[in-house]
């Protein structure tokens, strides 16, 4: 019997089976990469759909978008968010995601920390690298990094897992490679786990350079209106 959402099981059987051979082919377990799936503009029905195809992971970029449908997700998934959040809304969603991706200030991390604090719980956080320096993206510029991390690691109510990146989209394994690079630097000192990067076009390349969680939308729910 078809379904109308048949296109998601399908998308996501492919995707598998490429993290799984691009782990074959770079000598990883397939279990070290997690698959998120980024669901913004996605209809509740859809992102269900994947979770009930064993999608237990979903990457929230909108603050309103993710107040607006949260409820309709299926709760046995984790979220996180993972786009650029301004100060002023973390408290809307302290309390329902398990992480936040996109931490690139001290004040941001400030204000995480003592939302956490304040309602008793410890908040994973990766640092946002802007790996290729674009005016136009948020993150932490490589060289404010191991300030940021200090910080991080210091910071009351939050655990500091690891890092994320969206690198530019021309020349993506010299970006995809830095990043490595600066895993490798730092995720002992700060025993980080978690390298977050590789969407749509380049989760294979992702997971030859090291990703440890991909976030994919497109290739996963069809092509967006708006990005
Ligand atoms: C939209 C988005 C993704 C997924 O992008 P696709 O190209 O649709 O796979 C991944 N990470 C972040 C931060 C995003 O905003």
């Amino acid at each position: 019997m078809g379904n109308e959402f048949d296109y998601i099981s399908e998308n996501l059987r492919r995707i598998k089976a490429d993290i799984g051979e691009a782990c074959a082919a770079a000598g990883r377990a397939p279990e070290s990469v997690r698959l998120m799936a980024v669901t913004k503009t996605v209809a509740p029905e859809a992102v269900n759909h994947a979770i009930a195809e064993g999608v237990d992971l979903l990457g929230e970029n909108r603050v309103q978008e993710f107040l607006s449908k949260k409820d309709s997700y299926d709760s046995s998934a984790e979220v996180h968010m993972i786009g650029h959040l301004q100060t002023n809304k973390v408290k809307y969603i302290i309390n329902d995601v398990s992480m936040i991706q996109s931490v690139d200030s001290e004040k941001l991390l400030g204000e995480i920390s003592r939302l956490a604090v304040k309602n008793g719980r410890i908040m994973d956080i990766l640092c946002e690298v802007n790996i290729g320096g674009e005016d136009s993206k948020s993150g932490v510029h490589p060289d404010d990094l191991h300030e940021l991390l200090m910080k991080a690691s210091q910071t009351e109510g939050i655990r500091l897992r690891g890092l994320m990146t969206i690198p530019p989209p021309s020349e993506s394994d010299i970006f995809l490679g830095r990043m490595s690079e600066l895993f490798e630097r730092y995720s002992g000192e700060f025993s980080m786990d978690v390298l977050s990067m590789g969407m749509t076009h380049d989760y294979a390349d992702a997971v030859r350079f090291g990703s440890t969680l991909v976030r994919v939308g497109t290739g996963l729910f069809g092509a967006r209106s708006y990005k």
